[in-house]
């Protein structure tokens, strides 16, 4: 089984599948799961790609089982693609982890050890003729720009569900139960053009109004890492573009930022103080003739926060099953967004675990073997109700 299982990884990191281009792996899966005696007829890709502002070459592909055995409708999930940083990698094993053999890459564990975890456990399923409750296997499409697949999905393509886990992190015995939620916000900020030579009184800088609305957000506390009284968020302005010569006053800046928070209000709160750091900024900026700057600010919902209870069903089962294999269950919040918010906040709660990832989006990334192995025994103990 140990051996099936690294080789299905092996191979599953060997693929080329960034974002947007999905299709080969989906391509693996089914012919791995053909091969296995699983019917056509239980295998479905979605449509997700066509509701993707990036578009796609596949929909998410997913397999329902009906039930052998009584029991709710469970779901194991994991995202299919990459960072672009993964493709051209070369899976070696190196002692107890892979790595890739070309420097230049990162492995891809993020996130094809869980989609490993789940391609095992369905095919111990078929191959051990194992008893299972109805279960659902969802290999969602273009997570890692946007958590796209999860929030695409036709709820009812997945069976109803009422426990669901989702493979995508490090540590096997570690439970994520919440994550924060985001805003996308843009800024467009319009100014006035003008010879900065010989006529600057007669422009007003969009660059000079992107500064003070920066300068504003980062000496009131609003950019970075935030704290006020017991609310927490964080925010980063990670793009700016604008300006095109040094004898013309800049008439047009671009920003893109994100604020995050778990606290629904506060992350409001935070998404609101750039709005008015932005628009207070233009106002200070005019033209000799009084003519002020002005801005198009724009905020998009990325995905939102959301935190289940420890006596939610999917918590105690993913506990009870790393306890079964075991190790020590333990339980977090995570601080970025992951496919789980978009499921949760659709009512279908989803627990995510680890499954070997190390130092993911990085050339130094790794799979940690003994930790893989352990995810893909907990992945056979949740798919089928298993003792
Ligand atoms: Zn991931």
């Amino acid at each position: 089984m140990e051996s099936e299982a690294l080789q299905l990884v092996q191979d599953l990191m060997a693929i080329p599948g960034k974002s947007c281009l999905e299709r080969e792996v989906v391509e693996f899966l089914r012919q791995k799961l053909l091969q296995a005696g699983l019917p056509e007829s239980s295998m479905m890709i979605d449509d997700s790609q066509t509701r993707s502002p990036y578009g796609g070459n596949t929909g998410s592909l997913i397999v329902k089982l009906a039930g052998r055995k009584r029991g709710p409708r469970r779901l194991l999930m994991a995202h299919l693609d990459t960072v672009p940083l993964c493709v051209g990698c070369q899976p070696v094993r190196d002692n107890d982890v892979f790595r890739s053999a070309n420097p230049a890459t990162a492995l891809g564990a993020d996130n094809r050890g869980g989609v490993a975890v789940l391609l095992h456990s369905l095919l111990e399923i078929l191959k051990q003729d194992l008893p299972h409750p109805p279960v659902t296997f969802f290999w969602p499409i273009q997570e890692e720009i946007g958590l796209l697949g999860a929030r695409h999905v036709k709820v009812a393509d997945l069976g109803n569900p009422k426990l669901c886990f989702n493979w995508d992190g490090g540590s096997p015995q570690m439970a994520c139960i919440g994550a924060t939620g985001a805003y996308h916000i843009e800024v467009q900020i319009a100014g006035i053009a003008s010879h900065a030579g010989v006529h600057p009184e007669q422009g007003a800088s969009a660059i000079a109004i992107a500064g003070l609305a920066i300068a504003d957000l980062q000496q009131n506390g609003w950019h970075g890492l935030i704290k006020k009284g017991r609310k927490t968020g964080t925010s980063n302005i990670g793009v700016i573009a604008g300006g095109d010569a040094t004898n013309v006053v800049t008439s047009s800046v671009r920003l893109a930022a994100e604020v995050r928070s778990h606290d629904p209000k506060f992350r409001e709160r935070l998404m609101n103080e750039f709005r008015k750091a932005f628009e207070r900024a233009a106002k200070q900026v005019r033209t000799d003739a009084g003519e002020p700057g002005r801005i198009e600010f724009k905020a998009e919902l990325k995905y939102e926060s959301f935190k289940l209870d420890e006596t939610e069903p999917a918590v105690q089962e993913a506990q009870r099953a790393i306890r079964m294999i075991g190790l020590q269950p333990s339980v977090r919040i995570s601080n970025g967004g992951l496919d789980a918010n978009w499921l949760s906040s659709r009512g279908l709660p989803t627990v995510t675990l680890g499954c070997g990832q190390q130092d993911v989006h990085t050339v130094k990334e790794t799979l940690h073997i003994p930790s893989f192995l352990a995810a893909c025994r907990v992945g056979v103990i949740l798919a089928t109700a298993g003792v």
